[in-house]
């Protein structure tokens, strides 16, 4: 009998780990549980389902139960793992549909259990009418809701909150966005988020920026936001003002967290415990440019996690090579893409740092339809050490941020980055790419 792995949680992270082991490895018996009704999705298409551009939430599914089956993985939804003792590698399992408790055995544990909405402590949250958006059962209920629904706020202006804010003014609603810091995407530095608000406010979305929110105004139905700074009606709210991961189930078996307090894993994804493995947003990744561990809960991320331990398990070599902090978004018509640190992070960190931030466009002046692009630099003073950079552009011009994250993850310097040969041609870039000009400026 082939050895038994077993999966908790089954979207990117865990339906990546078990198709990879499989297929590497046909002997193994691959079993999945999770928890809510669907496996193997793509959350990250929900902001698209929300504005009409994708038809159907089904359309987010990659795999059903139904062909994991056919590939010999056996998927079991609305089961939720309660309890895991590493000692005698058992299960305590809860099925929903039955209403029954059971036992299972493990030789390989994937622990692939996400993470969740922080709900902000404000008084009325509990009350109808406001949403988180994680799952497709949240994007059900968004969906329901959007019927009806005319002035929605929206609480956080991370990239989930900008992404939805464009999905509900593309349904016809009126939008506020509410953000704590003094601009959108406050992780970053301020002149992207100057672009983002501008880009906000020309596509009619009111954003409302340094303000605190005090509580839901409703009886029992959401009417209003009260803030520090007035009062916004809405009947449908959005919290996303970020997630933790689930870490609950790997704590009460012992399973150490790291720094960031998502689970610790070494290169191959194993975690402290012997035949344990850790996948996607409930884990750490390593961070190049920081050169310690980091928790980077995104999807790419997740994938590439749960493939590493999916072929570790099935006697492959692979490791997970770490992450430098890419990500990518859309706004209306805005593409912004971060890697590494801004200046702001790197200067906390202890580097001499600094930023260059310079206007281009992303195709030769005189090419019909080209459009302003933007490129920040950070870089260390004196080496020249890329540290992160952003590129903002009106489509996929924003994509150059894969060089820098190709730099970042070698070391690279500013004078690595005007050494390279890029590509050129009217309808794409100047003569000068924006990446390079960018660095001649910093050099
Ligand atoms: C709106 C939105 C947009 C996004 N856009 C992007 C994007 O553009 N790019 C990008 O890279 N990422 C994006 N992401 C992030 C990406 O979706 C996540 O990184 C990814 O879903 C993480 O996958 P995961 O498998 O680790 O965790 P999750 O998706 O959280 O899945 C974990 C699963 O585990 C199950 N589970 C938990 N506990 C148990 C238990 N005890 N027993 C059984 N099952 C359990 C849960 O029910 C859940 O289904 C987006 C996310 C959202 C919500």
């Amino acid at each position: 009998m082939g050895k038994r792995m077993v999966v908790v949680g089954g979207v990117a992270g865990g339906a990546s780990a078990a198709a990879k082991a499989k297929r590497e490895n046909p002997e193994l018996e691959v079993v999945v549980y999770e928890k809510s009704p669907h496996v193997s999705y793509g959350a990250c298409g929900l902001p698209y389902v929300l504005s009409g551009e994708i038809p159907s939430l089904t359309k987010l599914i990659a795999r059903t139960p139904e062909a994991f089956r056919k590939q010999g993985v056996l998927v079991h939804t609305r089961h939720e793992v309660v309890e895991i003792d590493p000692e005698s590698r058992t299960l305590t399992v809860f099925d929903h549909g039955e209403g029954r408790t059971f036992q299972d055995r493990y030789d390989h544990l994937v622990l692939a259990t996400g993470a969740r909405p922080q709900i902000p402590p404000i008084p009325g949250t509990e009350q109808e009418g406001v949403y988180t958006l994680r799952t497709l059962e949240d994007g059900e209920r968004l969906l329901q809701a959007l019927e009806g629904a005319k002035r929605a706020a929206i609480l956080g202006a991370g990239y989930i909150g900008l992404e939805v804010a464009e999905a509900f003014r593309k349904r016809g609603l009126e939008v506020t966005l509410l953000e704590a810091k003094d601009r959108p995407l406050p992780h970053w530095d301020e002149e992207v988020g100057g672009l983002l608000k501008e880009e906000l406010e020309r596509h009619g979305v009111e954003v409302w920026t340094g303000v605190k929110v005090e509580a839901f105004r409703g009886m029992g139905r959401v009417e209003a936001v009260e803030t520090s700074e007035g009062v916004v009606p809405a009947d449908l709210v959005l919290l996303a003002t970020g997630i933790r991961p689930n870490t609950g189930l790997a704590q009460a078996m012992g399973v150490a967290l790291g720094p960031t307090g998502a689970i610790a894993t070494d290169e191959r994804m194993r975690t402290n415990l012997e035949g344990v493995y850790a996948a996607g947003d409930v884990a750490e990744s390593f961070h190049r440019v920081l050169k310690r561990p980091y928790w980077l809960p995104l999807g790419d991320v997740a994938n590439k996690h749960g493939r590493t331990a999916g072929s570790v398990i099935a006697g492959k070599e692979a490791r997970f090579g770490g992450v430098v902090g890419t990500a990518i978004f859309k706004a209306f018509g805005l593409a912004v893409a971060t890697t590494g640190l801004p200046l702001e992070r790197a200067l906390k960190e202890g580097y001499r740092a600094k930023k260059v931030f310079i206007q281009s466009q992303d195709g030769a002046h005189y090419y019909p339809g080209s459009a302003p692009l933007w490129v920040e630099l950070v870089y260390e003073e004196g080496t020249g050490r890329l540290l992160g950079g952003a590129v903002v552009a009106h489509g996929h011009g924003a994509l150059r941020i894969d060089t820098l994250a190709a730099l970042l993850h070698r070391e690279g310097t500013l004078e690595d980055l005007l050494a390279l040969d890029l590509a050129y041609a009217p309808p794409y870039s100047p003569v000068w790419d924006p990446l390079l000009i960018a660095a001649q400026q910093a050099r």
